[in-house]
């Protein structure tokens, strides 16, 4: 069950950094770690293949020390889940933590 909704996290989590900067899998995986969810490739590459074919990531491949690499942006339809998101992270946080 944590990891239900931990994974739920890590998606809102993506938008918000795919909204700020392009972002890639190895450096999400250094970023989510940092805030205490381990996640690995097998998890992290579906969930991004998923947020872009539902129109939410765009993806473009460029070339990094001669290596192929996907880097991910937010789109206008990602924007909006995620400001719908933030409403309800406010409600929720208003609930929960700030009684
Ligand atoms: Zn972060």
């Amino acid at each position: 069950m944590i990891r239900d909704l931990e994974l739920a996290f890590i998606k809102i989590h993506i938008l918000y950094h795919a909204d700020t900067e392009a972002v890639f899998g190895v450096g999400l995986m250094e970023e989510l770690a940092r805030h205490g969810y381990e996640i690995s490739p097998g998890t992290l590459y579906p969930i991004l293949a998923k947020l872009e074919s539902g129109g939410f990531l765009t993806c473009e491949t460029r070339t990094v020390a001669h290596k192929q690499r996907k880097y991910y942006r937010i789109t206008p339809e990602g924007r909006k889940l995620l400001n719908r998101m933030r409403e309800k992270i406010k409600a929720l946080y208003q609930e929960v933590i700030d009684q």
